[in-house]
């Protein structure tokens, strides 16, 4: 994601934020300098203030729906107080989507969201949630309301299989062939190792549980308490 931001205040903001998220974050200070990383690489989305110097972000926009290659480039406009009427020429020139300042960072993240995946609608197939849990399996990226979670490997495709079958109870043994696959020859134990820690990432911010243990039974994906 690139993030046009003359303010460095906000840019610092912003950068902490969407890192938080998983987001890979490249910064640009101008308009010049912005196209200039564009054509060098294409990012996911560009955050594009409106009011910057040299070029405004709305010629930016412009010259971006210009380029062939970087043309569907989804662009989110930051517009300060004050500029809402100029909120109708940020969506001439093509813009996906506004955003006023002061914003809160989770008004911004939602609108992140619901743009990418309105402009990609393959990824939002690509998308497993459950509760404030979000899945993307294309960006192979976890999420919480309070952040980005982090997997191992083993751990994230014990979480997809769960999150594929919500509230459904499975056994240790059902767990291994499901996600170490059948011909695996590994102690039941194993998956009270992985499902350990997956539980400490996942809580990891303080939110409910949401693995069930069962006695005897097995583990599910399911608030204990609800
Ligand atoms: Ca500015």
């Amino acid at each position: 994601m690139l993030v046009v931001e003359d303010e460095p205040a906000l840019l610092t903001l912003l950068r902490y934020n969407l890192e938080h998220e998983g987001f890979e974050v490249g910064e640009a200070v101008d308009g010049e300098d912005a196209l200039l990383m564009i054509e060098e690489r294409i990012p996911d989305l560009v955050l594009l203030d409106w009011m910057l110097p040299t070029l405004s972000g709305m010629e930016v926009c412009r010259q971006i729906r210009r380029n062939t290659e970087a043309g569907n480039l989804p662009v989110i406009m930051l517009t300060a107080r004050g500029e809402e009427s100029d909120r109708v020429r940020g969506l001439d020139c093509g813009a996906d989507d506004y955003v006023v300042k002061p914003f809160s960072p989770n008004e911004l993240m939602a609108r992140i969201r619901a743009v990418l995946r309105r402009l990609r609608p393959a990824l939002s197939a690509n998308v497993l949630e459950f509760g404030d849990l979000v899945m993307d399996l294309a960006a192979h990226r976890v999420s919480r309301a309070d952040g980005a979670i982090h997997l191992g490997p083993t751990e994230f495709r014990l979480l997809k299989h769960l999150l594929e079958h919500p509230r459904r109870v499975f056994s240790r043994e059902q767990l291994l062939d499901a996600v170490w696959g059948p011909d695996v020859f590994l102690e039941t134990r194993t998956v009270d190792v992985h499902v350990r820690r997956l539980r400490q990432a996942l809580n990891k911010g303080g939110g409910a549980d949401l693995i069930r243990t069962v006695r005897a039974a097995g583990y599910a994906l399911d608030p204990e308490k609800s």
